[in-house]
């Protein structure tokens, strides 16, 4: 009532992926649904619950603050694992709470040994290997390094995972680098073993590697972007389609969760020959139908849209003109019967057979599947259906 658009949820939806996804890795591989970055805007609060209904128990966050939410999410023993960011202070707050975390310098070891003497408690890490991202992990010396250290504070933690992130599954130009990354894994590996040091699991697939490449799965999978109903790129969905036996009209097995909708603000007809809104980057040929939305660059909708983005309007795949708003758009409903204040617009969504994807955004504009759901804001409302 008080908000210019919505979010709905499709709960079927996500079981289905999740069914078809654990069907794809098997019963031997844990699922961890990453849900950093809110959820890949869904919500933690939302999805975290969805998730624990069908059983999973692994939860991926980047940072201490996500870690927090997904805790408060929780409704059952299920475990939270920072891949990023957390400062000193926060690292006493994880150990008390089981929180487990990436570790990828040796003061990050040190201050989590500090923070569970002084909790009489196990930290519980995960040693981030640097395999050929060059973003976080140890290499080869750092790693012995930190091993030599490990090795006599053991006491004081656990190593829940060996673990590393390749640099572009998704894409078949990074083929040898992903497979480079594979052959350092198993390097860094050997000499973790060497150590005698125990561990939990090996983890290092993202949603890419664990559909492109099975031998990354190891003990558990990381996935983010393939849950929510989306393929990471086109080609991870074309490499899925050739596996299920080049069958192209098969239907595709990821349904998206989200739907995003909003409803005409106010409908104008514009004579010729006027520009429509700030500037002058649209001028009407004729006499034009516009209907305002009130969703803008605020909501998420991004201005990099203007006079490019499509809508669905009463079913109808209409064009935004002009520039995005800070909190509005124009789209033109020129020809299309029946648009009125209070009509439905589906920004993401399907109506009719019509269907806005989200990879339609990207495709206009350079932004990834995967940042058009981030930037969705938190307050927009969000119900589950
Ligand atoms: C985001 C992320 C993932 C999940 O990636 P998807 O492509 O969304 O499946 C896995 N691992 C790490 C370290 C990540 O940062």
């Amino acid at each position: 009532m008080f908000h210019s658009s919505f979010i709905e949820l499709n709960k079927a939806a996500y079981q289905q992926n999740i069914s078809f996804l654990r069907s794809r890795f098997g019963p031997d591989v844990r699922f961890s649904a990453v849900i950093k970055g809110n959820a890949y805007g869904h919500g933690i609060e939302n999805i975290l619950p969805m998730a624990e209904e069908l059983d999973i128990r692994h939860f991926s966050v980047f940072c201490a603050d996500e870690a927090l939410k997904a805790l408060n999410a929780r409704t059952a023993d299920s475990e939270i694992m920072i891949m990023g960011m957390i400062d000193d202070a926060a690292l006493e707050w994880a150990v008390e709470h089981d929180v487990s975390f990436y570790v990828f310098e040796l003061e990050r070891v040190k201050a989590a040994v500090e923070a569970a003497k002084k909790l009489r408690k196990p930290a519980r890490m995960h040693i981030e290997l640097e395999t050929g991202m060059y973003r976080t992990g140890f290499n080869r010396e750092e790693l012995q390094e930190a091993l030599d250290f490990i090795s006599d504070e053991r006491q004081h933690l656990t190593i829940e995972g060996l673990c590393t992130h390749f640099a572009g599954a998704e894409s078949v130009t990074n083929y040898l680098r992903v497979k480079n990354q594979m052959k350092a894994y198993g390097k860094l590996h050997r000499m973790v073993d060497k150590s005698g040091i125990p561990y939990r699991m090996c983890h290092t697939a993202c949603s890419a590697a664990a559909l492109r490449y099975p031998k990354t799965r190891m003990d558990m999978v990381r996935i983010g972007i393939a849950q929510y109903g989306l393929w990471p790129n086109r080609e991870t969905y074309l490499f899925d389609v050739v596996e299920r036996n080049g069958d192209e009209t098969s239907e595709n097995p990821l349904r998206r969760v989200i739907s995003w909708k909003s409803r005409v603000m106010s409908t104008k007809t514009v004579p010729p020959n006027r520009f429509i809104g700030y500037g002058t980057t649209y001028l009407t040929n004729h006499a034009t139908d516009i209907a305002t939305v009130p969703v803008g660059y605020t909501h998420g909708f991004s201005r990099n849209l203007s006079n490019l983005g499509r809508v669905l309007v009463n079913g109808r795949r209409v064009p935004v003109i002009g520039l995005v708003n800070m909190n509005m758009m124009m789209v033109d409903v020129t020809g299309i019967e029946g648009v009125e204040k209070g009509s439905e617009v589906i920004i993401i969504g399907e109506k009719g057979g019509i269907d806005m994807t989200v990879g339609s955004f990207s495709e206009l504009t350079n932004m990834l599947n995967y940042e058009t759901l981030a930037r969705l804001p938190e307050k927009i409302p969000r119900y589950i259906i």
